[in-house]
């Protein structure tokens, strides 16, 4: 996700860190990269000037002249005018009522079923008791598509196959709801290749007639600003309270984003990362800033963490984090440990540039099998103390696994880094960001 954006905003950020002090016609050069760079990735011509006049206003102001690191400054306002754009803040769906009825609306193939589903699964997870709805009464193929993803997740379900409208199967599924103790229920709707009239008068006939706590219209990151053209249409018959925006890992050009919520002004709830039903995010606008900026999405990561160590033991996690030391050992379980939450690559990602290429050689099941042969040919007493891991030891090593001696130097290496990385979850921080003020 963002990989062009990454990319082209860390050739100016190295720029922009390298210089002492920025006189005014480096600040304007620099945002004119800038500018480029975000029109480039598919944002806006008017949503990327105004972001840019945001920063310049800020950057050539006091803010970066009186600061110590300018360069450094600069990124923090263009990382606050980002996050200001995305929206600032969180914000969380309601579901505050008993039972909370939340209707997802948008075009077909936008990822709709796919993602009640998610949405309905990620709730479950949450102690909450949803029920999936299909309101497709033209389409059965629809209906079974959401049945099964129901069935899959073992997720209540509930369709009225002679309905002839949404708005009566809406109503009988409330008095399902009730009699089942359902506390949310997710409402699918039928979507079609444009946007349809007819359609689009039954929606409205059901949020006029039926009370939805959330109307969540599903966008489809990669289709760009075409999202924001269909946003608009949609308005003109239901009213939004906020959007769910689907595909965000395929969206390699990444601008969309900033340019859906801009041009809205709805806020994105939540975002879909991948086709699996757990593949689905809270949108926090500070941490979609820091990614798109290449800084890192280091409080997702701690989540990520945090629920990959609720899956051990206690005991065992008592221990090992009473110690800001780890061996060899750990080194293998903490790998194979977040591989288990979610795919290594996502999480490297996530990290800040120099700690992501440090860990590359974790990255992959052929490379995790590698790293796990060299760890499995070293004695205890080295994988205790990999100080102690000389030249012929080494060579034995690499013998033993197969691999060669460069590739085991590189595991060393990769472990140091894995260390500090570990120091600093100990913490419970990431300092280096915290210091360059960057969170
Ligand atoms: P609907 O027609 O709007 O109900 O769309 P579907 O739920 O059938 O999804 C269309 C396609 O998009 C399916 O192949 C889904 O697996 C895929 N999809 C949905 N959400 C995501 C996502 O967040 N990321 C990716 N990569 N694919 C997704």
């Amino acid at each position: 996700m963002f990989e062009s954006l990454v990319d082209k905003f860390s050739g100016i950020f190295k720029k922009l860190r390298s210089k002492g002090k920025l006189s005014p016609q480096e600040v304007e050069s620099i945002l004119k990269e800038l500018r480029m760079v975000l029109l480039e990735s598919d944002v806006h011509y008017k949503v990327a000037k105004d972001l840019i006049n945001r920063v310049k206003e800020r950057a050539v102001g006091r803010e970066v002249l009186e600061s110590v690191t300018p360069g450094e400054m600069v990124i923090k306002i263009l990382w606050d005018e980002i996050r200001k754009c995305l929206g600032g803040e969180t914000q969380n769906l309601n579901i505050s009522a008993l039972p909370s009825f939340l209707l997802l609306v948008g075009l077909q193939g936008s990822g709709k079923t796919t993602t009640c589903a998610k949405l309905a699964l990620r709730l479950k997870r949450q102690g909450h008791f949803p029920l999936l709805v299909s309101t497709d009464t033209r389409r059965p193929a629809a209906k079974e598509q959401l049945k099964t993803l129901a069935q899959n997740a073992q997720i209540d379900f509930f369709d009225e196959p002679d309905a002839t409208s949404p708005l009566e199967v809406v109503k009988k599924a409330r008095v399902f709801a009730r009699q089942k103790s359902n506390d949310v229920v997710i409402v699918d709707t039928a979507g079609r290749l444009h946007v349809e009239e007819m359609l689009l008068a039954e929606l409205r006939e059901l949020v006029e007639q039926e009370s939805f706590q959330e109307t969540l219209l599903v966008l489809d990151a990669t289709t760009g600003q075409e999202a924001v053209k269909v946003a608009k249409s949609f308005e003109e018959w239901v009213k939004p309270t906020g959007i769910i925006l689907t595909k965000v890992d395929t969206d390699a050009r990444g601008g969309a984003v900033l340019s859906i919520v801009s041009q809205t002004g709805w806020p994105v709830k939540l975002v879909g990362t991948g086709e699996k039903l757990e593949q689905i995010e809270t949108f926090h606008p500070d941490r979609m800033a820091s990614r798109i900026l290449g800084l890192g999405d280091t409080l997702t990561l701690i989540e990520k963490i945090e629920k990959a160590i609720e899956k051990e033991s206690e005991e065992k996690l008592v221990q090992k984090l009473k110690k800001e030391e780890i061996t060899l050992n750990d080194f293998l379980d903490e790998i194979k440990r977040l591989r288990s939450v979610s795919s290594f690559e996502e999480i490297v990602g996530m990290l800040p540039g120099n700690l992501r290429s440090n860990l590359s050689m974790v990255d992959g099941e052929k490379n995790l099998k590698k790293v796990e042969a060299i760890i499995c040919s070293m004695t205890p007493q080295e994988r205790q103390n990999p100080s102690i891991i000389n030249a012929s030891r080494k060579k034995r090593i690499a013998r033993g696994s197969g691999t060669s001696i460069q590739e085991v130097n590189k595991l060393l290496k990769q472990f140091e880094e894995f260390k500090k990385l570990w120091k600093q979850m100990h913490k419970g921080k990431f300092s280096p960001l915290r210091k360059r003020g960057i969170f």
